[in-house]
């Protein structure tokens, strides 16, 4: 990981700073020319913050990136906020609303029709069962039978920290741990042992499992277990979306049913920070009247609070993510702009000489610059092609003694061009070898 941290002294400054990094990292990605999604994170998830993430779709990729096609807007699973779309909110049943012909927020469907499927975690220390309510089955358009949804544990997880809970979505029988902690604390009120009931919007509230089912097999005497319901996003009027989202979705955006999920790797990250860290930090700057002036302050100097800004990039995921889209079955295959060299001059024995003259004619003497490397170790020629195929340089320029008799022609290879093979004189090597470069 190649990380850069920034400060400011300002949020003008700070903004500033932001993007002319960010806008280096879409340089670096242009250059490898390479399909790339940049998704951003929802700023109200990040505490008004701003951050962009860069990622390649790949099927072997971690992340899940979610774009749509109606408004460009990409987001990672992971940061969805969890809040419904204002055109769920707008339609939420409330709680007593039991009559079957509700609509279930997406306006599409009998409310009735839903059937809710309930996921179970707890939190890290072992006090807090939570129990989340979701639609198992949402139609949406473009898809003829409703798939079984899933729960985004990212975006509860992201709820439930708002209210102080720090969920540990790895506990496999969370129902288990949370009976296990009941039976070590002495019985009494004073224990903080809960349960917090989490609905999305699609979700009838009415349909709360009890509480003492949950107890079964616990001595638990008259032990008072405290229990809350939660179906509001926090600090709002809105409600929850706990569903992981699927192709067809609306977008929390526009609204469009034009959400799709893609598998991808991130490799790089832009963060504003703010003063998140300065301030709990005390690291403040002197600031000169001038610079507040400009940020729209007047006064004296004063001492304010840095706005940090962190970014990296991974580069050796980077070099293995590369590796992993363009390799194929005769070797890697890299993306000129970081190739260990962009042309290898492959010379059969006895036309080294020749083979210096190609050589020189690509990498150019008019200030034209082509990365080169000449193979002149003694080794069989086939060997050596099949070693520059494995090793993924761009550009293979063959110097056989067939076509360089025949009016001193190279074979000009390009895996990645429909594995183009193409014999060129050495008159015209140096304008084809950049026209091809330029698309590699
Ligand atoms: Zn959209």
């Amino acid at each position: 990981m190649k990380d850069l941290y920034t400060f400011d002294s300002t949020e003008v400054e700070a903004m500033k700073t932001y993007n002319t990094v960010k806008e280096a990292y879409v340089h670096l990605f242009e250059e490898l020319k390479l399909p790339y999604v940049v998704a951003s994170a929802a700023s109200g998830n990040m505490g008004g913050n701003l951050s962009h993430e860069f990622h390649f779709p790949s099927p072997k990729g971690e992340d899940t990136i979610v774009s749509c096609s109606s408004c460009e807007y990409v987001f990672n699973e992971e940061l969805a906020s969890g809040k419904c779309s204002n055109n769920h909110a707008k339609d939420k049943p409330t709680a007593d609303s039991k009559s079957a012909s509700t609509s279930d927020g997406l306006g599409r469907q009998e409310a009735s029709a839903i059937s809710t499927g309930q996921w179970t975690s707890i939190s890290k220390d072992r006090k807090v069962l939570v129990r989340a309510f979701y639609p198992k089955f949402l139609i949406t358009d473009g898809e003829s039978e409703p798939a079984q949804r899933e729960v985004n544990q990212h975006s509860l997880k992201s709820i439930l920290s708002a209210y102080g809970i720090d969920l540990d979505i790895g506990v496999k029988d969370a129902l288990a741990a949370w009976k296990g902690e009941i039976q070590k604390q002495p019985l009494t009120t004073e224990q903080n042992i809960r349960v917090v009931d989490v609905y999305d919007a699609r979700v009838r509230v009415y349909d709360r499992p009890p509480i003492k089912e949950l107890l079964e097999g616990v001595p638990s005497g008259d032990l008072n277990i405290r229990s809350s319901l939660l179906d509001r996003f926090p600090g709002t009027e809105t409600g929850l979306d706990l569903l992981r989202a699927r192709a067809g979705d609306q977008c929390p955006i526009c609204g469009e049913p034009t959400l799709k999920p893609d598998q991808a790797i991130e490799l790089a990250h832009t963060f504003h920070l703010g003063t998140r860290y300065s301030d709990v930090l005390q690291a403040n700057v002197a600031v000169n009247p001038a610079i507040l002036e400009e940020a729209g302050k007047k006064g004296h100097t004063e001492m304010v609070p840095v706005q940090m800004g962190c970014h990296g990039i991974g580069v050796s995921r980077m070099i293995s993510a590369v590796s992993d889209i363009l390799a194929d079955d005769k070797g890697l295959n890299w993306p000129q702009a970081i190739a260990p060299f962009q042309v290898a001059v492959v010379p059969a024995k006895g036309l080294e000489k020749e083979a210096e003259l190609v050589y020189d004619s690509v990498v150019g003497r008019n200030g034209e610059s082509v990365d080169a490397i000449l193979d002149d170790r003694s080794k069989d020629f086939i060997w050596k092609l099949r070693d520059a195929d494995l090793v993924g340089y761009p550009i293979i320029l063959a110097v056989g003694k067939k076509s360089w008799n025949s009016g001193n022609q190279v074979e000009v290879q390009c895996r990645r061009l429909d594995n183009l093979r193409t014999t060129v004189s050495l008159e015209e090597l140096p304008k084809f070898v950049s026209s091809l470069l330029s698309k590699l």
